[in-house]
C-alpha cells in the first residue's frame, strides 16, 4: 500500500557543535509535491538538507523524519539514499581522480544492491547517462571527467541535475540549485526539475529567489527563520517575499529583527 505523505517531518531539532540550529521544524511534503523553503541567510535551510540526509556531525536532539512511513534518523546516510533521499548541495564538491561515470555506476549500484534490486548493465547505465547529460545540456565528454572538477558553476548545478536524473530520488533535496546560474541555465535547471516531477517524487526546492518559481511552480511555499517554518502559503507567499523582504514575517513571527531570524 502506499502511503498517503511521501515525507514528514516533526517538531524537528538539531545542533552543530553545541548550537541549536533546527528548533522545532514541522513539514510535510506529499508525494508529486513541490515545496519551495525560503528563508534569510543563516535561518538553518542547509541545516535541514544536510540533518534529513544524514551528513556528519549535526545532532538530532529530538522530532522525527520518516518518507513513506519509514525512520529516516534512524538510517545511516548511504541507507537513505538508497531509501530514496537525495541531496543537491548548494556547493557542489569536487571529487578529483573519480569520473562522472565511475561515481554515478558506483552509487547507483551501491543503492540497488541495498535494496535488494540487480545492478545496472554496463549498456543501460550509458545509455541513461547520456540521455540526462544531454537533457542538461552538457557535453557527454564531460562526464567522463572527474566529479565537479574544472566545472564552472553552471555546470556544477547541471551536473547535480543528471545525477538526481540517474538515481530517481523518492526525497529531492535541492539547496539553491539556481545560484550561481545565468538565464539559459536556469531555464535548463528549472525543466528539468519539472520534467522530473513524478507521483512518487517529493521535492524541496531551497531557494533564495523567486526568478526559479517563475520557471517551476510550487505546490507550497514555506518560510524558514531561526530554525522553523514561521509561515506557510501558495506560490503567491514567494512573490510576497520577493517584494517585502522578511521583516514582517519575522516580526509576526515574534522574532525582534531579521538577525534573529538567524538559527
Ligand atoms: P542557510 O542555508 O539558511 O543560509 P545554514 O543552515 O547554512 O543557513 O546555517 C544556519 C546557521 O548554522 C548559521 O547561523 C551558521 O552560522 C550556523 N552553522 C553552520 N555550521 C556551523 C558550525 N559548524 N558550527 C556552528 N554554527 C554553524
Ligand atoms: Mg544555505
Amino acid at each position: 500500500m502506499k502511503a498517503e505523505t511521501c515525507s514528514r517531518i516533526e517538531n524537528l531539532t538539531a545542533e552543530i557543535d553545541g548550537k541549536t540550529i533546527l528548533n522545532g521544524l514541522t513539514l510535510e511534503v506529499g508525494a508529486g509535491e513541490v515545496h519551495a523553503i525560503m528563508g534569510p541567510n543563516g535561518a538553518g535551510k542547509s541545516t535541514l538538507s544536510y540533518v534529513l540526509a544524514g551528513r556528519e556531525g549535526y545532532e538530532v536532539k529530538g522530532g522525527s523524519v520518516t518518507l513513506d512511513g519509514v525512520d529516516l534518523l534512524a538510517m545511516a546516510p548511504h541507507e537513505r539514499a538508497a531509501a530514496g533521499v537525495f541531496l543537491g548541495m548548494q556547493y557542489p564538491v569536487e571529487i578529483p581522480g573519480v569520473s562522472n561515470l565511475l561515481f554515478l555506476r558506483t552509487a547507483l549500484n551501491a543503492q540497488r544492491t541495498l535494496r535488494g534490486e540487480p545492478e545496472i548493465s554496463g549498456a543501460d547505465f550509458m545509455k541513461a547517462m547520456k540521455a540526462a547529460a544531454a537533457d542538461m545540456g552538457l557535453d557527454f565528454e564531460m562526464m567522463k571527467r572527474s566529479v565537479n572538477q574544472g566545472f564552472s558553476g553552471g555546470e556544477k548545478k547541471r551536473n547535480e541535475m543528471i545525477q538526481m536524473a540517474m538515481l530517481k530520488p523518492k526525497l529531492a533535496l535541492l539547496d539553491e540549485t539556481d545560484s550561481g546560474l545565468d538565464i539559459d541555465a536556469l531555464r535548463v535547471v528549472a525543466d528539468g526539475i519539472n520534467k522530473m516531477r513524478s507521483p512518487d517524487r517529493a521535492t524541496l526546492l531551497i531557494t533564495h529567489y523567486q526568478r526559479l518559481l517563475d520557471h517551476v511552480q510550487p505546490d507550497r511555499v514555506h518560510v524558514l527563520m531561526a530554525g522553523r517554518i514561521v509561515r506557510s502559503g501558495g506560490p503567491e507567499l514567494a512573490l510576497e517575499l520577493e517584494a517585502e523582504g522578511y521583516a514582517r514575517i519575522a516580526a509576526e513571527a515574534g522574532l525582534a529583527n531579521i538577525t534573529d531570524a538567524a538559527a
